[in-house]
């Protein structure tokens, strides 16, 4: 089966807790140190086995990497780390997930291979709030419930407020609809991407 690597926890002697997400699960698995073993690292898609034993962790086996060629390029491996790590916390707790996060990795793996990474986890979040139900179509301040007339602040998971009763920055109004209509970030400045991946990073 498929997965991409979502957590690596080492223990003794350099065996690891691999937390794996498959289109139905997240699976946490058991993996032996060998000199044998490829090398497994966080995000990394993965086609493995799992071996069941009675009264242990199912251990990991068979490991094959597929990897992605813009995984050379460090930027963006690390972007997609730091997504994956975020992803991982939002999972908490949870084995059985919808299909849609592992399709919405698939998507954001091929995006990579030629669009620029932050704009990428940008428009994928919308995505994502939107498959969960959380992302607001209009805006409305969070803080005062009261309608937004003018450029909107975003908070995590992008809500929205007045620059009177959050004191940030705010995003221009035409600009940030769009995006949130559309999952197209093409008319954002890089600087306005940078501010709303500092966004996502507060948690997705
Ligand atoms: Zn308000």
């Amino acid at each position: 089966m498929q997965g991409y690597i979502l957590k690596i926890t080492p223990l003794k002697e350099e065996d690891l807790i691999v937390k794996i997400l498959t289109p139905n699960a997240i699976h946490t698995l058991y993996r032996f140190y060998g000199a044998r073993h490829s090398t497994i690292n966080l995000g990394y898609k993965i086609d493995f086995e799992i071996e069941y034993t009675l009264g242990y962790i199912p251990k990991l086996r068979r490991i094959t990497h597929l990897g992605y060629s813009w995984l050379k390029i460090l930027p963006k491996a690390l972007l997609w780390q730091q997504f994956i790590t975020l992803l991982a916390s939002h999972f908490e707790g949870i084995e059985r997930v919808d299909p849609f996060y592992f399709e919405l990795l698939q998507k954001m793996a091929k995006k990579l291979t030629r669009q620029e990474g932050k704009r990428v986890m940008v428009e994928s979040y919308i995505e994502l709030l939107a498959f969960e139900g959380r992302l607001h179509h209009s805006f409305e301040c969070f803080v005062c419930e009261a309608p937004i007339q003018e450029d909107p602040v975003l908070v995590r998971a992008f809500l929205s407020a007045h620059s009177s009763c959050i004191p940030k920055r705010s995003f221009d109004r035409t600009k940030i609809a769009y995006l949130i209509h559309s999952s197209d970030a093409q008319f954002l400045e890089d600087e306005e991407i940078e501010e709303l991946w500092q966004i996502i990073q507060e948690g997705l």
